[in-house]
């Protein structure tokens, strides 16, 4: 037994405990359920007719009565029968059987032996159990690296070494921001002395975020692996998946292990899955939140220096809990986008060096080709070349296979994943230009700082980033009615350019109303209500949206003051852009060929 730390002490009675009862409960439903059913032996149903001929030949040993039914035993040349029949009102029948000497309405007889009575009622379950008890146990083991249901105590967890599978950043391309913020965390864990003379405290826990495919779990391995410290990892649904109840315990256990090996990593994939956000009212998974619970308790359980750092992955990061995103927890979110033309050549030929090539391969070509393509799907689509190749009887890959499992994957793929065609790019580069065309016309918005028409994480297809000069608090009724015009922009340059609409606004919907009715039930900033509250309540802290307070008639004004409003904001950004559609088309031409364009070379080409 390993006692080096008091909490294993005092959790293995409790293991003891679990394990004697399900033990206890598997013998109880062994005896009443499956042994009953093992030990009915075969019985045969017969005529009663052939019963008297069987009584009459003299081989019937023993005949028992019961009200429905006569069960009888017969030996037909030395081998024993257990036969049934009906039961006939036939008061000859004792008489007969007291004739021929036959032991009748006694109890069968023929019952095992008392040893193997004892054999099947204790040994066999035990047997089994301690079985499958171990069977368990070896899965807990290597799966989270901690002791699982391991009674003795000790814990022979698996510790991923970094020379086991290492991953270094060389493997992962194209994510040098997302690189660069973790090669601070890589430094501490090489040099925590460092850290340390100083004063500084290391962030504790750090959270990779972003669609799925973008090289969240092997950017993970990478930071383990260039600081050559070992690696636990485990994925959010261990935790609640195998054993209901041991959420919270395993998470303990964990950290207990990583602990004992810092300095070290601990990797939680998926974290979503526990970390949703708890709301009030009804719980519908209280597991779920104990091992939440559990997991945060831990997270300020040891001090940032020990040199354990956590880092944790998530598509999902808005789904999150507050409380694990406060300082001290996973305070530190790294960004990881779908890559860029640049990303993409370097992420294909990360991979192409992992296959054969004879000819150079045009990287710039199958890049783009392969616009919203993440990380894992250009691998995939190397992978796809390189069978592909196999099939056609090659032995290496060229860049007509690549572009033939580019389009198979087109075709094959979800819109989802989106990889978009030329009409869609057209219409999405349109639709961007349209954002930042009037943002930039208008007095006093902020700058143009990136247009992309590389799909985005929230689904988008594009977006237009703009940034501030200054940090603002107070935001004026100029300011939000601008933001509405902005939003207007890009549904109205489709209608202005192509004379038709897309789903491509949708996202732009939401927030322009949300925006339209913060302005009117907020913030005070209709002509009709004035300062008049008409939304409260709400629970900042864990974000929820109040509640209308208001009549149901008022409510009809507000929704008719929403709708206008932000119509009139359209037709300003409709007027924009038909005022300088020349710009509006040479500058979407212009993105359509770059694909990203920073603020500057847009404000250049409008300045022209
Ligand atoms: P995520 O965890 O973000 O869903 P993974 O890390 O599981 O994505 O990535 C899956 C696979 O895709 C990786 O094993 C790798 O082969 C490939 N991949 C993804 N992103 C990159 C990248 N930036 N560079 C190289 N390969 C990548
Ligand atoms: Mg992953
Ligand atoms: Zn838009």
């Amino acid at each position: 037994m390993s006692n080096t730390g008091t909490n294993n002490q005092k959790k293995t009675p409790r293991n003891l405990l679990y394990y004697y009862l399900i033990v206890v409960a598997i013998v109880m439903f062994f005896n009443l359920a499956i042994l009953p059913m093992i030990m009915q032996r075969q019985v045969y149903t017969t005529t009663y007719y052939d019963f008297i001929n069987a009584v009459e030949a003299g081989e019937v040993k023993q005949v028992q009565f019961s009200s429905t039914e006569i069960n009888y035993v017969r030996e037909e040349k030395g081998q024993i029968y257990y036969c049934k029949t009906g039961v006939v009102d036939n008061p000859e029948l004792p008489k007969m059987l007291q004739e021929k000497g036959i032991n009748y309405a006694a109890e069968i007889p023929e019952t095992p032996s008392l040893f193997l009575t004892i054999l099947l009622q204790y040994g066999l379950p035990i047997l089994i159990f301690s079985f499958i008890g171990r069977q368990i146990n070896k899965n807990l083991v290597s799966k989270m690296g901690a002791g699982g249901l391991n009674i003795r105590g000790g814990s022979a967890a698996k510790v991923y070494e970094p020379d086991a599978d290492t991953k270094t950043f060389e493997d992962v391309a194209g994510q040098e921001e997302a690189k660069e913020a973790l090669q601070e965390i890589i430094d501490y864990l090489n040099n925590p002395k460092k850290y340390e003379a100083i004063g500084a405290q290391c962030p504790k826990g750090v959270l990779l975020v972003g669609p799925p495919g973008t090289g969240k779990t092997l950017m993970a391995k990478a930071v383990a692996g260039e600081a050559h410290v070992p690696f636990f990892s485990i994925s959010g649904s261990e935790f609640v998946e195998m054993f209901v109840g041991r959420g919270a315990a395993k998470v303990r256990e964990l950290f207990d292990q990583a602990e004992k090996k810092a300095p070290c990593i601990v990797f939680i994939d998926e974290i979503d899955t526990i970390g949703k956000k708890r709301d009030t009212g009804f719980s519908t998974n209280d597991e779920r939140e104990q091992t939440l619970n559990q997991l945060l308790t831990e997270m300020d359980g040891f001090e940032g220096n020990k040199g354990v750092i956590i880092l944790a992955a998530t598509n999902r990061p808005e789904v999150l809990d507050p409380a694990l995103l406060r300082p001290g927890r996973f305070d530190r979110q790294v960004r990881m986008e779908l890559p860029d033309l640049l990303g993409r050549e370097a992420i294909l030929n990360v991979h192409l060096k992992k296959v054969k090539t004879k000819e150079k391969i045009d990287v710039n070509l199958i890049a783009r080709m392969t616009a919203g393509a993440s990380g894992a799907q250009l691998a995939n689509i190397v992978n796809e070349a390189a069978l592909r190749a196999v099939r056609m009887g090659e032995n290496s890959v060229t860049t007509a296979d690549l572009e033939e499992s580019v389009e198979t994957i087109i075709a094959g793929a979800e819109k989802k994943n989106a990889i978009l065609s030329e009409k869609e790019k057209r219409i999405v580069a349109y639709h961007e230009i349209g954002h930042a065309l009037v943002a930039a016309k208008q007095s006093g918005s902020a700058p143009v700082q990136k247009i992309t028409i590389v799909p985005r994480t929230s689904g988008a297809l594009g977006y237009t980033m703009q940034v501030e000069e200054d940090e603002k608090s107070l935001i004026s009724k100029q300011d939000a009615y601008q933001r509405l015009e902005i939003l207007c922009g890009g549904r109205a340059a489709e209608e202005v350019v192509f004379d038709m609409i897309t789903t491509g606004a949708s996202n732009d919907i939401e927030k322009a109303t949300e925006i339209a009715r913060n302005m009117i039930t907020r913030y005070g900033m209709s002509d009709t209500f004035g300062m008049m509250a008409l939304q409260t309540g709400g629970n900042t802290y864990l974000g929820h949206q109040g509640q209308s307070s208001v009549s149901p008639e008022t409510a009809r004004l507000v929704d008719e003051e929403v709708r206008d409003l932000i119509a009139k904001a359209y037709q300003g950004a409709k007027d924009i852009l038909e005022n300088n559609r020349e710009k509006l088309d040479e500058l979407s031409a212009y993105l359509l060929e770059k694909e990203t364009i920073s603020g500057q070379e847009f404000m250049d080409i409008l300045g022209k």
